[in-house]
């Protein structure tokens, strides 16, 4: 087990999840067309700094990435960035930052946001954002980490993929119970409070699950 997954075991273990200090966010780097994903970004950067917690994401500074980013700092919080090198003309990288890591690859730059953050929400976004989003909903299912994962659904954004997960609970593909790890809401202070509600009663059931043999 490497040290970061021990580290964060333990810190399921001590107990620390009940109050959420950051939040990873994963979402789109193109504003999509419409300009109700721009304005949900915003609301939600707003929000997290009101409620004082900081901000981890891509580290970019277009599309809802970038909305998300300079509402919180606007709003007067913490937004931390995580970019690969190779990415930062790409994704032309945010330049006033609370904190950046620049780091060297795709899978380095996942491992740290997921290091920083306390817990996980997905806004609308295109196979960056759905390949962050899975690989941390496996994790999650593999009892690698215990941190709270919600979906913000704006303007029916994800209804065809919760379909299609409701398809592979019938089919036997996909068991209740780890499609319960995922929260989904179109409002997002409901959303933060379930993040936050999921993270406390993961605390209550410690030790979390594969923490006794993966110590
Ligand atoms: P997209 O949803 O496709 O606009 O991408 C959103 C963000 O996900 C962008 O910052 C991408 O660079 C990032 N991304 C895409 N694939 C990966 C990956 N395999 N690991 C980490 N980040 C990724």
């Amino acid at each position: 087990m490497s040290p970061l997954l021990r580290q964060r075991e333990q810190r399921c273990y001590l107990g620390k999840w009940q109050i959420m200090n950051s939040l990873c966010v994963f979402c789109g780097s193109a504003p999509g067309k419409d300009d109700v994903y721009l304005e949900a970004a915003r609301l939600f950067g707003t929000i997290l700094a009101k409620r004082k917690i900081t901000l981890v994401y891509g580290g970019g500074s277009i599309g809802l990435m970038g909305a998300v980013a300079n509402a919180t700092l606007r709003a007067g919080g913490r937004a931390v960035g995580v970019i690969p090198r190779q990415l930062w003309d790409q994704e032309v990288g945010h330049r006033a930052l609370s904190d950046l890591f620049i780091v060297d690859s795709m899978h380095e730059r996942k491992a740290k946001m997921a290091e920083l953050a306390d817990g996980f929400v997905v806004l609308p976004g295109g196979i960056g954002t759905l390949e962050e989003f899975f690989e941390t909903w496996t994790w999650s299912q593999l009892g690698i980490h215990a941190k709270p994962i919600g979906i913000l659904d704006v303007n029916g954004y994800w209804s065809g993929l919760f379909e299609f997960l409701d398809r592979m609970i019938v089919t036997g593909f996909l068991k209740p119970e780890h499609r319960a790890l995922v929260q989904l809401s179109s409002d997002p202070e409901a959303l933060l409070d379930a993040t936050a509600a999921w993270a406390s009663a993961q605390d209550l059931a410690q030790p979390p699950r594969r923490a006794a043999t993966a110590i």
